[in-house]
């Protein structure tokens, strides 16, 4: 059935909804989301789903949906963002907004991250609403704008504006996890279930100023170029985070002996260091797990070739493990630096951390049933997604968009970069997972 021919008692198949969704190019920057949006509102509304655009920028609308349940669980909530990241410069083999299927994939920029999961999402609930499901608690589907810069126009607003669009709401899905990944011929579905909070930390060194052609020692940028020395070699210390821990501990004990043990040794903070260096790549990847993350981007100091600044500063990226202050950061990079540099935290909005793993087991046999090979595990996210916004309302994110990926596609490789691509057998994964998900969201 195409999409043209749909009708009341009918939907699309998940696949072609991706399709659709691909070729609204919604780049952001600038977004332009509206025609996509108005695209998603019309299929829920054309099988009788009720839905409507709701936002603060014409061009960048939400879509929002709440189907009503028994009343005997809080809502639920699915969220995805429509948005997507750039495709220029890209060495792309098939063109990016085409929504090409092609060798039982569909390609297209947003395959991954996250217009598939949102045609997932879209398929589960017209389904339970075509077949009539029982559905424990209210159903509220956000489809969002500018995710990928910061939420503005979607989750950010939405939530300072209308909270109550998500009122009784305890459990969310949405980014970022649910994929596969093949460790040691073991098969983990990862969730997320945390995220780091990003920082802004600005770094001043100060040192006397004079004229270029005199000899001077100690100067701003000299001592500003110590500390980014020093940073580079010097790591900030180990945390060993109570998600971190769970999820070692969830990924070691489904591995044999000697691989568990092994693993398992990551959360000794004795052999943390150790650890991670031997696993070379995987460890690299692994390492903002256990670690706040502070690298520098813009470098500001001079005005004048000949003359010797008397302030340079260095902004520094950091991302901080969720519970922690800022204060707690600026005393380790202070550690690093000495007395040289002074550091201050740049509009650092501190977000409350939650974890609420009540619906985790749920999550684990539903993938559990359709993949018996396949182990749950919980995840912590080393950058930010919408998930920091709707924590703001007590509700906590699980990054679940299933899909049961061949061992030899590198998910993490294949987001935000040329060629995203997802197979058809992932979105139907996907879509029944989260299907099985709204019958039994009270467990
Ligand atoms: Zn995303």
């Amino acid at each position: 059935m195409s999409l043209r021919e749909t009708a009341a008692g009918s939907r699309p198949h998940v696949a072609e909804l991706l399709q659709a969704l691909i070729r609204h190019d919604t780049t952001n920057p600038p977004g332009n989301e509206r025609e996509c949006a108005a695209y998603c509102r019309d299929v829920l509304n054309g099988v009788g789903i009720p839905a409507e655009l709701i936002g603060n920028d014409p061009d960048r609308v939400n879509v929002v949906s709440r189907l009503k349940g028994r009343g005997d669980a809080p809502p639920l909530l699915m969220y995805g963002h429509i948005d997507v990241v750039p495709t220029v410069a890209q060495p792309w083999d098939v063109p990016p907004f085409e929504g090409r299927l092609q060798e039982g994939y569909v390609w297209g920029r947003g395959a991954l991250d996250m217009k598939g999961g949102v045609a997932m999402m879209m398929d589960a609930l017209m389904r339970a609403h075509l077949e009539d499901t029982a559905l424990p608690g209210d159903v509220i589907l956000a489809l969002v704008t500018d995710e990928e810069a910061g939420g503005h126009t979607g989750a950010e607003w939405l939530v300072d504006a209308h909270p109550e669009l998500f009122e009784g709401a305890r459990y969310a899905v949405g980014e970022f996890g649910g994929f596969s990944k093949t460790h040691r011929g073991r098969k983990f579905y990862m969730v997320q279930v945390a995220e780091k909070q990003g920082c802004r930390v600005e770094a001043i060194a100060r040192g006397l100023g004079g004229h270029g052609s005199l000899v001077h020692h100690d100067t701003a940028p000299t001592r500003m170029a110590r500390f980014l020395v020093k940073l580079d070699r010097t790591p900030l210390p180990f945390h060993i985070h109570p998600v971190t821990r769970m999820m070692v501990e969830a990924m070691s004990g489904s591995l044999p002996l000697p691989d568990s043990a092994f693993l398992k040794l990551l959360i000794n903070p004795a052999f943390t260091g150790r650890m991670l260096r031997r696993m070379g790549t995987a460890g690299k990847e692994m390492e903002p797990l256990f670690r706040h993350t502070a690298n520098a981007t813009i470098i500001n100091g001079g005005e004048k070739a000949n003359v010797i600044p008397s302030e340079v500063t260095v902004n520094l990226d950091c991302r901080m493990l969720p519970g922690y202050d800022s204060e707690d950061l600026l005393g380790e990079l202070q550690a690093i630096a000495g007395p040289d540099i002074e550091f201050r935290a740049v509009n650092f909005q501190p977000k409350p951390w939650i974890l609420n793993m009540g619906l985790f087991n749920t999550l684990a046999d539903i993938i559990f049933e359709q993949d018996p090979e396949g182990v749950s595990v919980p995840m912590l996210m080393p950058a930010g997604t919408d998930g920091r916004h709707f924590a703001q309302l007590g509700i906590q994110t699980y990054g679940w968009m299933p899909m049961n990926l061949p061992s030899e596609f590198d998910f993490l490789k294949t987001i935000h970069a040329a060629n995203e691509r997802v197979p058809v057998s992932a979105l139907e994964f996907g879509a029944e997972a989260l299907y099985r998900l709204l019958q039994r969201f009270h467990e």
